[in-house]
């Protein structure tokens, strides 16, 4: 029997092999696709680059000191984590084409089953859901979508093999990777069109490439590298206090914010449909220097109207303009509340994790990473463990941390199974609901559109996350 078993082999999955690997225990890791990389595998749009500054968005184990540039494309954070991987010797630990589909407990035994799509049945001691949050693409139900009959395409699901060069192009939504999508688009395109629902804050990336000297300094004088990411990681930090809706900082940013856009949008009627009316950080500031230019091109138009049906060539809005097109690229997200999708969980006295959440109208668990009634379980990037203002590779690495403090507490107390109290969920749960009350995210319980926005993000800072996940409290736990 296995110490750990890991369900997936993105950024997370791997995080928690490297640290299983380190600390001697037996383990597998199971990936459903051919590769590592999770969603930086999945995705690869054109000008798919990361808005969080590579030296943070990175292990702070395997701390790269050549990063290209200040925000590292694609194909460069995915070659990071296949080298991460083979370079801890976490590869021959994976099984891929693996999808797990039934995770049952053994109450008696005190171990859980894991079986896959293959028929195989694994069994191990602890589990831990590293299976991310962008797995699942959002493709909405527009009616008519399935006749239209032109291609239609999702950001994470590119065919690259389609020549837009003369096509007129639909995208639709206008999120992190809308905005990089709609710039590579624009100039092979005959027209664009993109469709907002919600305006999104959008603030100048200003991406810049490394210079051999400064990648110099990085590899031969590791210390400025860490200094480098300390500071990266303080000065967002610092930036939290403008997601709490009575600060001054928050009054400050949404007039620098304000201003900037207003200052790259000429066009006054056009940037009055671009700038929210909801606060920033409320969902993540857009970073990009391009999309707001392409936007006022004769050939690119921004429609706000709803769309209330798509013929076999053209989108209808709700006002009844007919926009043909030839092809509909969905920028419109994942069903990212849909925590372990696809997967079965039967944990202590037959309790459905799906059902128990269903019951709590959402995901919810202890940090984002245990819930009761399921020992031994542990999740990566759960609920409340998204971040708008940093990067959230701090929180799985926190969250690994902690994994391997509760196994070390079960083996010290020569003990087999640990399970958080209902009542410690409890407590953290009003003390989120607190926090949320006091950030832009008040009221947000339910966001406009269904999603549940609260139950998504990490309403504290960092820091705090860190203090929490650093030991285990005993008193939060049934350890038997
Ligand atoms: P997203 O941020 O969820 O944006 C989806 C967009 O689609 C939104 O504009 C949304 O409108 C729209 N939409 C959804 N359903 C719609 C419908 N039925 N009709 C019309 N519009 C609809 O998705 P994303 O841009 O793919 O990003 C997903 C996550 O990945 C984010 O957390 C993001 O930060 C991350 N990401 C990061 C990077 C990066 O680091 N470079 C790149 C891409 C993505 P509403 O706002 O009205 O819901």
């Amino acid at each position: 029997m296995l110490d750990l078993l890991v369900i997936g082999a993105g950024f997370s999955g791997i995080c928690m092999a490297v640290n299983a690997h380190r600390s001697g225990y037996s383990y597998l890791v199971l990936e459903r696709a051919a590769d590592v990389g999770g969603t930086w595998r999945e995705n690869t749009y054109p000008g798919c680059v990361c808005d969080s500054p590579s030296h943070l968005y990175s292990l702070s184990f395997a701390a790269k000191p050549d990063w290209s540039s200040r925000y590292a494309s694609q194909p460069e954070i995915l070659a990071y984590l296949q080298k991460t991987a083979r370079d801890f010797g976490v590869i021959p630990h994976i099984r891929f084409g693996e999808q797990v589909t039934d995770l049952t407990y053994d109450e008696q035994k005190k171990f859980w089953s894991i079986a896959t799509a293959t028929g195989q049945i694994y069994k191990a001691r602890f589990v831990v859901s590293a299976v991310g949050q962008f797995n699942q693409p959002n493709i909405p139900d527009i009616p008519g979508l399935n006749n239209f009959g032109g291609t239609v395409m999702h950001s994470a699901q590119w065919d690259h093999d389609y020549d837009f060069n003369g096509k007129s192009v639909a995208v639709i939504g206008t999120g992190s990777s809308a905005v990089q999508i709609v710039p590579q688009l624009a100039d092979k395109a005959s027209h664009l069109t993109v469709f907002q629902r919600t305006p999104r804050w959008i603030v100048g990336k200003n991406n810049r490439r490394f210079g051999f000297w400064q990648r110099f300094v990085f590899r031969y004088f590791p210390f400025v590298k860490w200094a480098y990411r300390l500071k990266i990681h303080w000065d967002q930090e610092k930036a939290w206090p403008a997601l709490l809706r009575e600060s001054m900082q928050k009054t400050e940013r949404t007039a620098a914010l304000t201003a900037e856009m207003k200052e790259k949008v000429a066009d006054v009627r056009l940037a009055r449909k671009l700038i929210p009316e909801h606060p920033p950080g409320y969902r993540p500031i857009l970073l990009t220097d391009d999309y707001l230019p392409i936007l006022q091109r004769n050939d690119v138009d921004l429609v706000t109207d709803g769309i209330s049906r798509i013929d076999k060539d053209a989108v209808v809005t709700d006002s009844g303009d007919r926009i043909p097109v030839d092809c509909i690229v969905m920028a419109t997200g994942f069903k990212s509340h849909d925590f372990l999708p696809g997967i079965n969980v039967t944990g202590r006295c037959a309790c459905n994790l799906h059902r128990q959440w269903q019951l709590t109208g959402g995901a919810e668990a202890y940090l984002g990473i245990t819930a009761p009634f399921f020992p031994n379980l542990f999740f990566m990037f759960g609920p409340n463990t998204n971040l708008s203002h940093t990067s959230v590779i701090f929180m799985l690495e926190c969250q690994t941390n902690y994994v391997i403090e509760a196994i070390k507490t079960v083996q010290e107390k020569n003990a087999s199974s640990i399970e958080v109290m209902r009542s410690a969920e409890e407590r953290l749960y009003s003390s989120l609901g607190y926090w949320i009350f006091l950030t832009v995210w008040e009221n947000e319980h339910i966001g406009k559109h269904g999603d549940k926005i609260a139950n998504y993000y990490w309403p504290k800072r960092t820091r705090d996350y860190w203090w929490k996940t650093l030991t285990i409290d005993e008193d939060h736990y049934m350890i038997s």
